[in-house]
């Protein structure tokens, strides 16, 4: 049996005819860039995730660095971020000049750990205290983190939090959206996101108008007017065809998470009947909406060879992520170690993403869990 890790062209099936329909119109009105489309896509967005304002851009990567140009982050400051996360997250940081300051995360949620930002925070000296200037929680594999001590942290030494949502669009922390807590919130249209394009976009979330403006202006290189430029920004510009496509795929998006949460119940079923539940850990949901972008195992060894079985057997999967990127050669002049970050570093030798799509079939699920087991049984 084949079990792809995803399966976009099932999903596709069912909104082929709405997304033919509005990208015609677009053809025809020969409008590509921003315009009514994206208007349309910042207002339904902004709805969905209780913030303000939303502004589309180009990519999730460019929403964070878009984010860390409107919170006034500049060469030689410091920003703290996960090193457990994609690298856009570190990479943005670095490509404005600043540092990430990387900070380990929990065990159980693979998030930023609370307890450890604040150690990290109080053992600065005053000089570079003064030099951070923001933090990046990221929402990993679609559940929140655990903002209200991070939000604390943040007010008592002034930084702005930028939160990294690629992953959790929809996903809520007590009752409240992803994107909506921090300042900014940068969420992906990365066609493997909950909410995926088709191609590359993304969008920030705003709540202070003031900044939504800012941004406005950053977006399009900092022209305001027209060929004034007041702020040198960059072309961070989503396209019409892209918001259309996603604004389609919008009104299907809880449809959509209430079958990840299901086929997530599912495993948890199918693991515990199987008599895995030592062998494997599954997904705590700690936060309490979680919308699994990924359902990710941990395994104490023999993480590769698990993976290899499963691949031989028609089972997709994938390691997210396998270097930590305290440990990434481009990082090598931050002079981070291996041992900083131990949590970290055990999560990218055990954990292991299974398919957790919308449309995958109970049959398919059993067969991944088969497998498993038979591994673990050798
Ligand atoms: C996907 C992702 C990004 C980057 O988004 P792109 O649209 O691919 O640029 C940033 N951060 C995290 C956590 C992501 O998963």
């Amino acid at each position: 049996m084949k079990v792809p890790l995803l399966d976009l062209k099932q999903q596709y099936r069912q909104i082929k005819e709405d997304v033919l329909a509005v990208t015609r119109d677009i053809y025809d009105s020969q409008y590509f860039i921003l315009g009514p489309h994206v208007e349309r896509l910042e207002h339904h967005i902004a709805a969905y995730c209780q913030c303000n304002h939303a502004l589309g851009v180009s990519s999730g990567s460019d929403a964070l660095i878009i984010a860390l140009m409107a919170a006034g982050v500049k060469a030689g400051d410091a920003v703290i971020t996960t090193p457990y996360t994609f690298f856009a997250t570190a990479g943005a940081i670095v490509r404005l000049g600043a540092r990430p300051l990387f900070v380990d995360i929990e065990p159980d949620s693979y998030n930023l750990s609370p307890q450890r930002l604040r150690q990290c925070v109080e053992a600065l000296s005053d000089e570079e205290q003064r030099k951070v200037k923001a933090i990046i929680p990221v929402h990993l594999y679609g559940q929140c983190c655990d903002m209200q001590p991070i939000l604390d942290l943040a007010a008592q030494y002034r930084l702005t939090v930028i939160e990294d949502a690629a992953q959790a669009i929809g996903a809520e922390y007590r009752g409240r959206r992803a994107g909506s807590m921090g300042a900014y919130g940068c969420f992906s249209f990365f066609p493997s996101k909950n909410l995926g394009a088709f191609g590359d976009g993304g969008i920030v979330t705003v709540q202070n108008e003031t900044d939504h403006q800012k941004l406005k202006v950053l977006r399009n290189h900092g022209a305001e007017p027209k060929y004034y430029h007041h702020l040198v920004g960059g072309n961070f510009r989503l396209d019409a065809l892209q918001a259309a496509i996603v604004d389609v795929k919008l009104t299907h998006l809880d449809t959509w998470t209430n079958m990840r949460q299901t086929n997530a119940a599912r495993y948890h079923q199918l693991f515990t009947e199987a008599g895995l539940n030592e062998a494997v850990t599954l997904p705590q949901t700690t936060q309490n909406r979680h919308i699994y972008n990924q359902f990710v195992i941990r395994v104490q060894t023999r993480r590769d060879e698990l993976r290899q079985y499963l691949t031989a057997a028609g089972v997709g999967t994938e390691i997210y992520y396998p270097v930590p990127l305290h440990l990434q050669a481009c990082f090598a002049d931050l002079g981070y170690r291996q041992g900083d970050f131990p949590v970290s570093e055990a999560a990218a030798r055990q954990t292991l993403a299974l398919p957790i799509y919308p449309e995958l079939t109970v049959s398919q699920q059993t067969f991944v869990v088969d497998c498993i087991r038979a591994f673990i049984e050798g």
